[in-house]
Parts: structure tokens; C-alpha cells; sequence
């Protein structure tokens, strides 16, 4: 159990800056997710915190102890991989106390770390199997047990679900977070799944380019986006962006879309008042885009015709892709909504919940 420090941390491969200027403080016990499109520096971020890859700038500390120069092994963490390659000649037991007897562990301490990870694990059963016996489900179960034997002071895990099929993966999901409910050990989690930064991060690092665009937790990522990249990404089907301007007139500002105009509640109207006319990207969730016709009535001021181009029922819901004006946006819609291609349709825009962004900076009017 440890803090993890980042100060100032940068890599640079060459003309590459993979990471630019990381600074964070990952508390105790802390189950912290760093998410981001492919490239984006998050591998190369918690390979520096393994002592894998050395850092060009900046300092990282576990617990108190600055870790720079420190060997991977002596760095006291544990790292599980996408690629969790077990040694296919040992049985399970072995893989897990494999690293312990390299670390020259009494035998019966060995044994009993080994015990407990499987208990925790639920794999108590499989000891004596080899991993060619396993699903890979249970492999994956085996290469966690090997990092929880180390007991160690943080696990940093490297998309360790993605070579899992959908159901497991979900399923796993739950489990790793149990288990580190339950083992109370710093982790770092490395995705490219917006949905797994979600579900299981205390807190979301979103990063670009190397970058930090904002970290805080999941539901302040989702409500409050620091900017339109953290927006976009964050979130299934998308947040929409249209384009369009802010208009007063006498003590009223409105969205205007060219369309349609939709007025600003007093609450946002406060914030955004500095870009009265002018241009703003706004962003709406899928999910604020309504249909239902309860709320349409109750917001007479918010509603915006949108031509419907494609269905998608998905069950439980339905996904319309429209066009608002001449912008494309989704709708995500009741499961039973009767919608057909070509027609147009009546939606209330929740100008509670739109989000304003600078179109230059494309930072979050706040
Ligand atoms: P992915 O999800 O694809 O693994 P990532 O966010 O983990 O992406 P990194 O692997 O950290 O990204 O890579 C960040 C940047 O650094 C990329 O532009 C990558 O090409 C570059 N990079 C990574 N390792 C090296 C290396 N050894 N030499 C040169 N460039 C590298």
C-alpha cells in the first residue's frame, strides 16, 4: 500500500514526446485508470512507474522513496499484462510461487500466499492444472494471483482484460474491482475502454498526445468534460457536437443552431454570457436529445425538429441518427420509440445538461 507520485514526468523517444509533463499524485489505495485513444503515452506512463522505461524527466516516487534509479525489481509492484504469458510447463501452483522463490521466500510462506491468492481468486481448485487445462478466464485469474502473492505496495496493470471475450471481460471487471476492494493495494489500470475507465476507475486520467486533458471521477468526467476531446471520448454513443451561436435577446441568451433557437436555463445563461454572439460548439449527450413526448411538452423552449436518417434498435433502447439543421447527431431514444428512415420528428434538446465549448481552444465554458 503506497502513494504513487508523478512529478513533472516526460519521455521522450527521440523527436517523440510520448509523455508530456505528467503530474499526479495516486493516492493510497486508490484505483486509478489511465484511459486515452491508442499512442496517447499511457503504456509508456505506467512502464516508467515499473522501472521499465527510463524517464527522461520529472521524478516518481513510491510511498516516500524516489524510484528513478531504483530496479524494477526493487521497486516493490506488481504488473499484470495483456500478454500474461504463464509458463506453460508449470502447473498453476507454480506460476504463482514461481516469483516468490526467485525472491528466495521460506517454502511455507510461499505456500501460504499461494493459498490465499487462490482462495481469493477462486481458483483453489485448479493448483495442480497446467495452463494449457485452463479457460482463458482462469489464465488470466492465474497471472492476477501471480501479482497478489507478491503482496506488493501497487499493481500496475496493462490492459490486462483484453484478451478476453466480451462476457468475461465484463465479468472480470467486477472481479478486479472486488478484489481490490478487498486487498485495499494502490492499483494503476491502463485501457483504451472508455467503459472500463468508467466502471472502474476511484478516478479517470483521460490523456492525448501524451498529455493530461483532465482527471477527477467518473461521474465529474462524464457531467463536467474539461474540454471537447475529454468529452467526445468519454461516453457511449458519443456526445454530439453542433455547432451554432449564443444569441441575447433583452434578458434571454438562446442556443442558436440556424434552425432553431433554444433558451439558455438562467444557471448557464450566468456562465456563457461573456460569449453572447458568438460562435460556441455545443455538446449534447444522446441521452439529452429527447424524444418522449412528456418532456417535450414541458419544455416547449427546448424543442428542435431533427430528420431521422437511421434506426438502431438496440432493445432495451434505440439509437436515432438524425440531422438537425444540416448537422448529424444521435438520439438515444426508449426501446418501444416508433421512428421511421426520412421522416422528421419533434425533440427537446435538456439545456440543463448542454455542455459549451470555445470552438479555438475547444475548452469547456465554465
Ligand atoms: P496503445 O494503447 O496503442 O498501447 P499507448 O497510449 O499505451 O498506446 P504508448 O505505447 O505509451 O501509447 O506510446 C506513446 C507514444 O510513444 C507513441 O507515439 C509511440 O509510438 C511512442 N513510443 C512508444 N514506445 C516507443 C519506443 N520504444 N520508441 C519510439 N517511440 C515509442
Amino acid at each position: 500500500m503506497a502513494e504513487v507520485t508523478a512529478k513533472h514526468v516526460f519521455k521522450r523517444f527521440g523527436e517523440v514526446t510520448a509523455v508530456n509533463d505528467f503530474d499526479l499524485k495516486i493516492r493510497d489505495k486508490e484505483f486509478l485508470v489511465l484511459v486515452g485513444p491508442s499512442g496517447c503515452g499511457k503504456t509508456t506512463t505506467l512502464r516508467m512507474v515499473a522501472g521499465l522505461e527510463e524517464i527522461t524527466d520529472g521524478e516518481i516516487y513510491i510511498g516516500d522513496r524516489l524510484v528513478n534509479d531504483v530496479a524494477p525489481k526493487d521497486r516493490d509492484i506488481a504488473m499484470v499484462f495483456q500478454n500474461y504469458a504463464l509458463y506453460p510447463h508449470m502447473n498453476v501452483y507454480d506460476n504463482m510461487a514461481f516469483g516468490l522463490k526467485l525472491r528466495h521466500f521460506k517454502r511455507e510462506d510461499i505456500d501460504r500466499r499461494v493459498k490465499e491468492a487462490a482462495e481469493i481468486l477462486g481458483i483453489g481448485q485448479l493448483l495442480k492444472r497446467k495452463p494449457k487445462e485452463l479457460s482463458g478466464g482462469q489464465r488470466q485469474r492465474v497471472a492476477l494471483g501471480r501479482a497478489i502473492v507478491r503482496e506488493p505496495q501497487a499493481f500496475l496493470m496493462d490492459e490486462p482484460l483484453s484478451n478476453l471475450d466480451a462476457k468475461l471481460r465484463v465479468q472480470t471487471r467486477t472481479e478486479l474491482k472486488k478484489l481490490h476492494a478487498r486487498l485495499e493495494t494502490t492499483a494503476i489500470y491502463v485501457t483504451h475502454d472508455q467503459t472500463e475507465a468508467m466502471t472502474m476507475g476511484d478516478r479517470i486520467v483521460v490523456m492525448k498526445d501524451g498529455v493530461i486533458q483532465q482527471v477527477a471521477e467518473p461521474q465529474e468526467i462524464y457531467n463536467r468534460p474539461a474540454n471537447m476531446f475529454v468529452a467526445g471520448f468519454i461516453g457511449a454513443p458519443a456526445m454530439n457536437f453542433l455547432k451554432g451561436r449564443l444569441v441575447k435577446e433583452g434578458d434571454n441568451l438562446y442556443m442558436d443552431l440556424g434552425t432553431s433557437k433554444m433558451l439558455v436555463p438562467a444557471e448557464r445563461a450566468k456562465t456563457w454570457l461573456p460569449y453572447a454572439g458568438r460562435e460556441v460548439m455545443f455538446g449534447i449527450r444522446p441521452e439529452e436529445l429527447i424524444h418522449e413526448g412528456a418532456f417535450r411538452e414541458a419544455h416547449p423552449d427546448w424543442v428542435v425538429p431533427a430528420r431521422i436518417e437511421v434506426v438502431e434498435p438496440m432493445g432495451s433502447e434505440t439509437y436515432l441518427y438524425l440531422t438537425v439543421g444540416d448537422q448529424a447527431a444521435t438520439s438515444r431514444a426508449e426501446g418501444n420509440v416508433i421512428a421511421h428512415d426520412g421522416e422528421t420528428m419533434e425533440f427537446a434538446i435538456n439545456m440543463e445538461r448542454v455542455h459549451a465549448f470555445d470552438p479555438e481552444t475547444e475548452r469547456a465554458i465554465a
